[in-house]
This record gives structure tokens, sequence and C-alpha cells, in this order.
């Protein structure tokens, strides 16, 4: 029997744990112990029995001894690793993405996947995962902005000015050599807009030969086949793209670009094309709210993926003049109240103690911005940790601020711990210090859309 790692699969250690994920069916392990195996499967395929032998080996054992564990443990991790007689046969089971048409669509929906067969074991996985990385402040997920420069000037960005920061593909590497040394396996590629960025394609084949998972946030009024094909090669695991309306005088209104319908639209033709997957997202804004729905049903009609919301972040200098341009409380009463298959709402759970921390900020992500400021997360940007020009990114992450946003305590924030709303909200405090300069103190404009939720959930049973 011939195997390999999927080429969709990572894998990462942690003490005595080893993750494993496959970015494109969704199969996710947390094992024990399963190091001393997984250091001999790669993406090149391997008779079991050359591998066998290889580990009895390394071990000073007999192959006999070896073979009957090996054998439980490939079966295990089906999905994430593949099994055939040739080769060629392990070639042909690659979870390969590629868009389908209506027909095709269909009948994909009725064939099962060994990750979709037990998706109650694979939450289970996930959970443990999430659990055990939030626990031990173990950096996963990095995002960088690469550059400030943008194609667009969109009304709700919450970039203040459009700078020409860009980070040197020197310096990216650094970034992206130290987050592979401490464990990262997600990096998202954004900016301003991301292939405004001269090396944009050799940094996405530099992560790619570091062994990371890439996301890339654009909206690919600058792609081209060059662009599209390395893409491809170096198998993304999504690019997101914002639609903001399929009436293109509306959508370049937002995005203040003419004509940037136009090429928005013709860049995810370029990526069907060569069948790289991505997500279509809809912030929904004043000027969208009557033609929002259109993009989501251009979306069902395409096979597209597609997500909406209407949570606007305030600019980074702590001017607010861009949330104008989100909804009013009747607009958004009336998106809550139709957004449930682009945007999922319900009563999250609220069950924090005084002493529980306030949220999962500095446990697991890290963001970049394009002059080399480390943040904590979208909303923080102000919320400056270290800069990668005069820092580490371990010394980033263990600095003084992000020890005390990681010390923050539920009972740091009396007023939202007791708020009747909670469970309909972040309650953060990074876009409270976003929006008032203050980590402790919300605008009380940030309470319309939980405030909401609780109305319409009171008005169901189920809730
Ligand atoms: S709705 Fe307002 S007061 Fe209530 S938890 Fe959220 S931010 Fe705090
Ligand atoms: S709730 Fe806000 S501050 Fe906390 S992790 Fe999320 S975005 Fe960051």
């Amino acid at each position: 029997m011939f195997l390999q790692l999927s080429n969709h699969t990572f894998v990462r250690h942690f003490d005595n744990m080893s993750e494993i994920v496959n970015q494109r069916n969704d199969a996710k392990f947390f094992l024990q112990d399963a190091e001393p195996f997984l250091r001999f499967i790669s993406c090149k395929p391997q008779t079991d029995k050359a591998i066998v032998a290889k580990i009895a080996k390394f071990y000073d054992c007999t192959q006999e001894e070896i073979a009957p564990d090996f054998a439980d443990f490939i079966q295990s991790l089906q999905g994430a690793v593949l099994t055939g007689d040739t080769p060629e046969e392990l070639t042909a089971q690659e979870p390969e993405f590629r868009y389908y048409t209506e027909a095709e669509a269909e009948v994909e929906m009725t064939r099962s996947s060994p990750a979709k067969a037990d998706k109650k074991e694979e939450n289970d996985d996930f959970s443990l995962i999430n659990d055990f990385l939030i626990a031990r402040k173990q950096i996963t997920s990095l995002h960088i902005d690469l550059t400030d420069t943008c194609t667009e000037r969109c009304v709700h960005c919450y970039v203040p000015e459009y700078g020409t920061n860009t980070l040197s593909f020197d310096v990216i590497c650094k970034v992206i050599d130290e987050y592979r040394a401490m464990g990262g396996l997600e990096v998202e590629f954004s900016g301003g807009e991301p292939m405004c960025h001269p090396q944009f394609c050799e940094i996405l084949r530099y992560a790619r030969k570091c062994d990371l998972m890439i996301t890339v946030l654009s909206n690919l009024t600058l792609l081209n086949e060059e662009i599209v094909k390395t893409l491809a090669d170096v198998r993304i695991k999504y690019l997101q793209t914002s639609v903001y309306s399929m009436i293109p005088e509306i959508h370049d209104a937002i995005t203040r670009r003419p004509g940037s319908f136009k090429e928005t639209v013709r860049g995810i033709e370029l990526m069907r094309k060569y069948n790289v997957p991505m997500k279509i997202n809809t912030p929904v804004l004043k000027k969208n709210f009557d033609s929002w729905h259109m993009v989501e049903e251009f979306c069902a009609d395409q096979n597209y993926k597609f997500s909406s919301n209407a949570t606007l972040l305030a600019k980074v200098n702590h001017d607010c003049g861009n949330l104008d341009h989100g909804l009013n409380a009747a607009q958004m009463r009336d998106y809550l109240s139709n957004c449930q298959s682009s945007n999922p709402w319900g009563p999250g759970k609220f069950d924090k103690q005084l002493d529980d921390p306030m949220c999962e900020i500095c446990t697991i992500k890290l963001r970049l911005d394009a002059s080399g400021n480390y943040y904590p997360c979208t909303a923080g940007r102000g919320l400056i940790l270290g800069n990668c020009y005069h820092d580490t990114m371990q010394e980033a992450w263990h600095s003084e601020l992000a020890e005390k946003l990681r010390d923050l305590k539920q009972r740091d924030f009396p007023e939202c711990f007791k708020c009747t709303n909670r469970c309909f909200c972040m309650a953060c405090p990074a876009a409270n210090f976003n929006e008032t300069g203050d980590l402790y103190k919300h605008r009380p404009v940030y309470c319309m859309e939980p405030k909401i939720k609780y109305q319409l959930c009171k008005g169901k049973s189920s809730c």
C-alpha cells in the first residue's frame, strides 16, 4: 500500500500533542503521542512497508512490532492521509477544490467524505484543539497587512488614511520564519489591497514553502493571470472578496472607484476559471441596504460561498465618522430579521464568572500592520504590542501590553457583566479602545445591535 499526507494537510506538534488539519475537507485530528509516527509521513508517496522499516530502525524494534499499530494509526487519519495501491491513486484522491455547475453541485451534495461522515467527532476534535491552544496561549493565526496602499477608498473602511507603508519582502520573510518557529499555522494576507505589494506572488510562495495555511483578503481589482496561477499553485485555503451590490453604481459609490464593480466581477470569473476557492462577503450599509440581497442571490446562482455582516469598525484614530455609513436601528432590525442564511446569529452562551478572562485576546491570534506594528485583533489596531523592525514576534507576544490584555477579566467590565443583552454581544475591549480610546468604555451606539437581537429573539419561543 502507498500512502502520503494530503497536500492540503498541515501538522503541528505541541509537547506530546499533535494537531492534524486538512484545509479542504475539514478533517481535524488532535492526537497524543503521534509524533513518532507522523515524522516519517510526508507529502511524497511511500509504501507502508518502507515507513514501518524507518520507524522500526529509528526506535530499534522489529517491523512486526510496529506494523499493526501503524496500520490502525493510518486508518484513523482518513481525510488527512491518502492511501492507495499506486502513487497515481493517491493523486486522484487529493481533495482538490473546483467550482461545480448547478447539476454537479447537486450530485456533490449527496456524496459523503470521511470528514463529513462524522460531524460530531470532527467538532469534538475541533473544540479540543481550540481549548488546548487557548489555554497554552499558542499563537496559531497571523494576519499581515502587506501594504497600506489600496485601489479603493471604501466609505466605511477603518483605515484612517491611505498611506504608502509597505512591508519589505525581507521583513515579511523574517516575520514568517519567527511565526513558524513559534508553531504558527494560518496566515492571512490583507492590506490595503495586498495585490498592490510588488512581491505579492513571492510572498505567497514563501508562505507555502514554510508550510503555512494561506488565506487572502482582496478586492480582486488587480487580479491577473500570473497572480491567479500563483494562488492556485500555492493552494491557498481561500480568498475573500467584497461585493456590495449587483448594481454597479452602488458598488462603485461604496468603493469610490468608478469601474470597480466590473473589475471585481472580472476577478471573480478569473478565480472560477482557475478553480481557486473564494468566499464573497457583503458588508451591509445604508448605501446598499436595498440591494445587498442581490449579491446573495448571485452567489446562490453561481455556487459561491456567501456571507454578510452589518457591524462596522471605527477608524483606528478613534474617528467614528465612517460609522455613519452603518445601518440605522430600523434597517438593522430588518437586516437581522433576514440575514440568518448569510450571517446566522442566536443567543450565545454567557456563563462566565467574574474572574474569567474577558475574551480570547492575545491567546491564539496576532496581527501585523503595514508599518510593522503588531496588534492583537481587527478592532485593536491602536493597541501596539511591538514593531517587527525592532522586536521579535516572541517579544511582542509577551510584551507588557499583551500580558495586560490577556489579564482582562469579566469583573473589569461590570456594566457588561450584568447586561441583559450580553449573550448577543462580544463586549469587545478592542472595539471600545478603537471607538473611545478607552479599553473599558463603549459607545452607547455599540449596544444597538445586541439590543435589537435580544428584542427579536424575545419575540420567538425558541429563545
Ligand atoms: S450591549 Fe452594551 S452594555 Fe451590553 S454587553 Fe454589549 S457593550 Fe456591554
Ligand atoms: S472580543 Fe474583541 S478584544 Fe476580545 S479577542 Fe475578540 S476582537 Fe479581540
